[in-house]
């Protein structure tokens, strides 16, 4: 996914790029503490996504919003306008919509997803006092000794390398654009508005592949 294709010059892109600038810092923290930790999620578990639909900022939706404009602009019009259904899970709590059965990998928009998808399994939490907190999730498999739980200064022995810590990622998550840090809102409501953002600003774009509205034609000449 370019960005520079999609959208022109524009605050939004720059958002987008410096989101996308955040996500590859935590992915790159997630993938040090998995190496040092030895630890995984199991092959194929898509377990976190079937019951469970993340609240995101604009931000992130914009992000997730960009990708399914840039591979599917079509599908992206048909989202914006008709929206998105949480997925119906066996057990009856709503999951994502995103979220495919028919992939091992799930997660049909995976290199733009949200924060909290990228840092779920493999990040600490602080308590009020600032200590950080990493347990591991129910399912994931853990050698002999390896702890199910550490905080604070137990943290690098237990795991080989300290976790990367939701709530800072998070903080600068929101400093990104702070007019709209209040405006979480679970997935399938934040997409559908993103989207029609993204596809204005990628209408006003100059580049022919883009076939969304011309907000600019050209001017009447004068005879
Ligand atoms: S966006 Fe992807 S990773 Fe995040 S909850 Fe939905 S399916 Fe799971």
């Amino acid at each position: 996914m370019d960005i520079h294709t999609v959208l022109p010059p524009s605050l939004l892109r720059e958002r987008l790029l410096a989101l996308s600038e955040l996500y590859a810092r935590a992915d790159r923290a997630v993938d040090i503490f998995q190496a040092a930790s030895g630890l995984g999620c199991p092959f194929g578990c898509g377990s976190c996504c079937e019951s469970f639909i993340p609240d995101i900022l604009p931000a992130e939706a914009e992000l997730v919003a960009l990708d399914l404009v840039a591979r599917d602009r079509d599908q992206a019009f048909r989202l914006a306008a008709s929206g998105l259904e949480p997925r119906q899970s066996a057990s009856g709590t709503p999951g994502c919509p995103l979220y495919r059965d028919d992939t091992p990998y799930h997660c049909s928009v995976y290199a733009s997803r949200p924060l909290i998808c990228r840092l779920f399994a493999f990040s600490a939490v602080r308590d009020k006092h600032g200590t950080a907190a990493y347990s591991l999730c129910r399912l994931m498999p853990a050698g002999p000794g390896t702890p199910r739980s550490a905080a604070n200064g137990d943290l690098a022995a237990a795991f080989g390398a300290e976790p990367p810590v939701m709530g800072d990622y998070g903080a600068e998550l929101a400093a990104l654009d702070p007019g709209s840090a209040g405006g979480r809102l679970p997935l399938h409501e934040a997409l559908p508005p993103a989207i029609m953002r993204v596809l204005f600003m990628a209408g006003l774009g100059t580049n022919p592949e883009n076939d969304g509205p011309n907000l600019s034609p050209p001017l009447p000449q004068a005879s």
